[in-house]
């Protein structure tokens, strides 16, 4: 299904655009505005429609409206996504190459760490290793502030995460790049940066926090679902 954009997606993709990613709920609320047809319910399989009708328009601009899920929650989200530049260019027009190198740096940080979280000291301790231009202290504090600003971290207690938006956007790139660290949860089988993992060194699988909280919920001895050792970790709540 191709033509000319309708007014709808049209006012869809504008508020997508200003936005950058949304979750369910949101982008749910904003189809039934967009479609003028605030009292009437929106189902899950509608909005699939719409929006498969506006990705297919989206195309030749090398532009995508992408499902993932948050890993802190696993929440569905719905984010913008450019084709086009499919690594950390995708930032070029808003940071410095020194600023991206940090990026790419902080990325290396999440990805290769177990639990996919970065301190806010080892990112400081990597900039003596930038080749482009050094950073200072203060200069990558003010970096990290905009780079959760821009969603494209998130922070907490001083340990850095990809935020929903960066893995969703980078996930074609994550699984080229780390081919050799990244995994998939054992659970739900999409990409696994901030999880749990066995440490059972002959297994080592790993699964999401949210997945985690559903596979473990009610059972009395938290065995690992592949090879049956105990599972060491805390099991967070639903
Ligand atoms: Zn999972
Ligand atoms: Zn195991």
């Amino acid at each position: 299904m191709s033509g000319p954009m309708g007014d709808s997606h049209r006012r869809f993709l504008q508020a997508m655009m200003g936005r950058g990613i949304v979750d369910e709920q949101e982008a749910s609320k904003l189809h039934q505005h967009c479609c003028g047809a605030q009292n009437k319910q929106c189902t899950p399989d509608q909005l699939k429609d719409f929006i498969d009708a506006i990705n297919s328009q989206l195309q030749p601009l090398f532009m995508e409206i992408r499902k993932g899920k948050s890993e802190d929650t696993g929440q569905q989200f719905y984010a913008l996504v450019n084709m086009a530049m499919t690594d950390v260019t995708r930032l070029s027009s808003d940071y410095a190459d020194n600023e991206l190198e940090l990026f790419v740096k902080t990325m290396n940080l999440i990805v290769s760490s177990e639990n996919g979280k970065a301190s806010s000291t080892d990112i400081l301790n990597s900039t003596d290793t930038l080749t482009t231009k050094k950073l200072k202290k203060s200069e990558t504090e003010h970096l990290l502030n905009r780079l959760v600003q821009d969603k494209w971290l998130n922070e907490k207690r001083g340990d850095y995460t990809l935020s929903t938006r960066c893995v969703i956007e980078m996930e074609p790139y994550i699984r080229t790049m780390y081919q050799d660290q990244v995994k998939v949860c054992h659970m739900c089988h999409d990409i696994a940066i901030q999880c749990q993992i066995c440490e059972n060194p002959t297994c080592g699988i790993k699964i999401h926090n949210p997945c985690v909280a559903k596979y473990f919920e009610g059972r009395a001895e938290p065995q690992c679902p592949a090879c049956g050792e105990f599972w060491p970790h805390e099991i967070p709540g639903i």
